[in-house]
Order: structure tokens, then sequence, then C-alpha cells
């Protein structure tokens, strides 16, 4: 490879993300027995819509926008995925997002179909007056197509949105069908103060960050992919500081003693041996716009082969088709954790997997996004707080065993375990829990298959399996 920089449009050009989701599932679809016809069915989307609306901006001049939403299947209502924001998107690989959806969306056991939808546009060329505009022009189409509504279509940020663009879709909508008494649910990824929750913004990272918290304590996985231990001390490499990679990386050196020793961003990759601190690193993105000048750390501009730095767990958090043909035999890691949607393709899998790198898969790892956004959507259906009648009571009941406690043993219960003890659950503690356990589930469940299933060779196979008996037990409960 001889691009230096992380350039969307040539990957997607020469790696079709579309070609590689449909390898991946023809592969778990040849190991299962499946009704003759029915994995065509599972294959294909069951509806795109492609559009060209016109704003006019804040120059005066009308602009053309082209945008998609693709509905891959129905069998669970609503469906959902996320919105992006990118120039290089387009129709193949909004449906083949809109496929992964199904299944990240069975793999977590979240009652939704995918979905997923993509604006043609560089979000960052634009003034945020012009793109709230070109947002609700997109939005306010979609919805009047039945393509953005709570009960049929919940859309979410997804590669260049965020809470900002959710809130004015959501907006847009209660403007639109203002007796729709359930509006907040329309979208996901709100923020807080708009009909959003507490955590989802870190989800998708922090879902991350459980898996691998699980993976490790599956010993039989850990060896296979020839690590030992927990993640105290482990080498991390990250591509991508945006919402997952940051927040994956950050959990995993704050909470679990990782070593993030490179961060590979759009200019370059930053490099510390001793492990880099990662909120600063942000922070200087953020206010620098780059990562070059980062004091106390080595920069390259070779993006590209710094996926191939020597550690312990790789996180591809970025972009589609970073790990192909090309450099798969190159990398030099134990494991890769699939952050961003297929980052890896179905030809580097292969590779990886006959040189013993375990892979972890997107539609599992990624999922925690997901999963909050179901949480969002039942608070917002049910037009209350998570925690909002329980806290007081559980700190209540708390502080009455403390004191009985301390009535019979004559003692004082110790300062720590008093706090554990007398703090009731916030919205915050309890979409944490909730996704914990939903991410430990969920890698159980594909483990599970990994182990039973003699012919299934990588966990992505496993993940695409195991999420596609899912939804075939519902189709077969429910009828096509
Ligand atoms: N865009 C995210 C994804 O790809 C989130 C989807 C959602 O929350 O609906 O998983």
């Amino acid at each position: 490879m001889t691009t230096e920089h992380l350039d969307e449009h040539t990957q997607f050009e020469r790696y079709p993300f579309r070609d590689s989701v449909n390898a991946m599932v023809d592969k778990a679809i040849d190991l299962m027995d499946l009704p003759p016809g029915l994995p065509e069915h599972i294959k294909f989307n069951d509806t795109v819509l492609q559009i060209h609306f016109p704003v006019k901006l804040s120059d005066g001049h009308y602009h053309t926008f082209k945008g998609f939403r693709a509905v891959h299947s129905n069998h669970f209502s609503p469906v959902k995925g996320g919105i992006r924001f990118n120039a290089a998107v387009n129709r193949d690989e909004v449906e083949a997002l809109s496929s992964l959806m199904t299944y990240k969306c069975a793999l977590v056991n979240v009652p939704f179909g995918g979905s997923k939808g993509g604006l043609r546009i560089n979000p960052k060329a634009y003034s945020v007056e012009d793109l709230e505009k070109i947002t609700r022009a997109f939005a306010k189409i979609l919805i009047e197509r039945g393509y953005i509504s709570p009960s049929e279509n919940v859309p979410a940020p997804d590669m260049g949105t965020g809470p900002r663009e959710m809130a004015w879709i959501a907006d847009t909508y209660k403007n639109l069908r203002p007796n729709d008494i359930n509006y907040f649910a329309c979208v996901t990824g709100k923020p807080v103060g708009a009909g959003g929750i507490n955590g989802r913004h870190e989800a998708t990272g922090r879902g991350l960050q459980y898996v691998i918290r699980e993976f490790f304590r599956h010993t039989e996985d850990v060896k296979l992919a020839k690590l030992e231990g927990d993640l105290d001390g482990k080498r991390v490499v990250v591509q991508g500081l945006g919402n997952v990679g940051y927040h994956a990386a950050k959990f995993l050196a704050e909470e679990d003693g990782a070593k993030v020793i490179t961060i590979i961003e759009r200019q370059g990759a930053l490099h510390n041996p001793k492990g880099l601190d990662v909120e600063a690193v942000r922070q200087w993105l953020t206010e620098t716009g780059g990562i070059a000048d980062f004091p106390g750390a080595t920069f390259t501009t070779n993006g590209l082969a710094a996926l191939e730095t020597d550690c312990d767990i790789l996180i591809p958090a970025a972009l589609e088709s970073q790990i192909t043909n090309e450099n798969a035999h190159r990398i030099s890691t134990k494991l890769i954790v699939e952050g961003a949607n297929g980052p890896v393709t179905i030809e580097a899998a292969e590779i990886l997997q006959e040189r013993g790198i375990v892979v972890l898969p997107d539609a599992l790892c990624n999922a925690g996004g997901v999963t909050v956004s179901y949480f969002e959507w039942i608070k917002n259906l049910s037009h209350i707080r998570f925690g909002r009648m329980q806290r007081r009571l559980d700190e209540y009941r708390g502080s009455k065993l403390v004191e009985t406690l301390e009535v019979m043993t004559g003692k004082k219960v110790p300062e720590h375990l008093k706090e554990a003890l007398v703090q009731g659950a916030d919205e915050l503690s309890l979409v944490r829990s909730g996704l914990d356990d939903t991410m430990r589930g969920a890698y159980q469940d594909v483990s599970e298959v990994f182990h039973r299933k003699d012919k299934i060779k990588t966990f992505r196979t496993a993940a695409i399996y195991s999420a596609i008996e899912k939804v075939v037990f519902t189709y077969e409960n429910m009828g096509v």
C-alpha cells in the first residue's frame, strides 16, 4: 500500500464492503441447514430509499444532496441503525451496513430489525447553520416516506453524526407529527437534555471494553489468541480516536490497566511504548485539529503502517477495509477487536486466521451503541428516567441496613462499604449494568457456537451464524 493516509474513497473502491459482508454471510449460511430460498431472503435488503433533494444554503444557492436509507429486515419493528454523513457514502455500503445491523441487533438480543442511512456529504465542509438545514431537509423526507418513526424506523448517530444531528431530527419529527406523544423515540443518541439517555455517547466504546473483559474471562479463548492473564499491562494499538476508539482506549487504560502504545489518526500515528494518555491526546486533537505535535510521543505519518505495530490488542475503530490482503500478513498482534464496521476484509480475515490471530467481529464488538439505543428508546416510550422511582428507596433501604448492622454488632461499618450500600443506582449505573450484562451474554453466545461447531473456524462466522439462527427462529415463530 503506497497511500500514507487513511483514504476512505480509495479503500471503499478497492475493497467493496458489501462483497465482504456477503461473503461472510455466505460462509455462515453454508454451514446451516436452512429451508430452501430463505438464505436469499436473509441476504437481501427489504427496501432501499435513494433520494436527491435540494437545500438553499446560506450562500443563496440551491445545493443538491444524495441520501439513502436501507431496511434490511423487518422481522422486528422498528428497524434500527445509524445515519452517517460521509462523502464516500454509497448504496452498496449502506445496504451492507444495514444487514450488519440486523445481525448486530440479533446478537445482543435487541428486538429490532436492521436499517442504515447515509448522506453523501463531507459534514466538515459546511457551517453549523447549513448542516442543520441539510439534516432537517433529509430528515423531513425520511419522515414523510415512513423511514423515520418511533414504531417503524429509528435512526441513531454513526460516522460523521452525533447527538446534535439527532436532536435536529427529533425536532423535525416533532414539528411534522405534533400528535405523536412518543416523538422522542423516533431517533436515539440524542443529547441527554433532549430526550437522550446517560451513557449513550460512551456506549459503543464501553461495549467494546465489556466484550474484551468477557474475552479475558474465557481462558480457552485467551489461550487461542496466545495471550495470558488479564488486561493489565496489555499493549493496545487503536486506530481512530473518534467516539468509539476514544472511549474504548480511555476505559481500557484508565480502568483495566492496559497500555495504549499507539494511536492512529488521519494524519499519522503517535507512539509511546510506555503508554499514551488517551484523554490528553484527545484534548490535543480537539484543540489543534491533529495529533502531530503531541508532546512526549513519537509521530509517524504513515498511519496504515502503524497498524502493523507489535502489540497484544489491535482495535481498528475508524473505517472499513483497513486490514486487507495487502497488510494482513504483516499485522503483529494477537487479538483484533473490530470497533469500526468492517475494518478487516474477508480475505484478510482468512490470512489472519491462518496466522493464529483472533478477530472479534464488529457485529459483536460494536453492538454496545445499539444496545443503549434500545434503552433510550424504552426510556422515551415510558416517558420516565431509569431509576427515578426506586433510587431513593434503595438509598433508604441501604442506610437502614447499615444502621441495623451497626446496632447489632456495636461496630461502625467501614466508610467505603457504607458508601456502596447506601448508594441508589442512577440512570448511568443502570445503563452500564444493562450494557455489561448484554455484552457478556452476546460474547458467551458467540463463544458457545464457536466451540460447539467444529466447522466454524472464526469468531466472525460464529457471530453471524448465531445471529442468523436467532433471526430464523423469529421467522419460524412469527411467519415470514
Ligand atoms: N450507528 C451505530 C451502529 O452502527 C448505532 C446504531 C443504533 O444505535 O441504532 O451500531
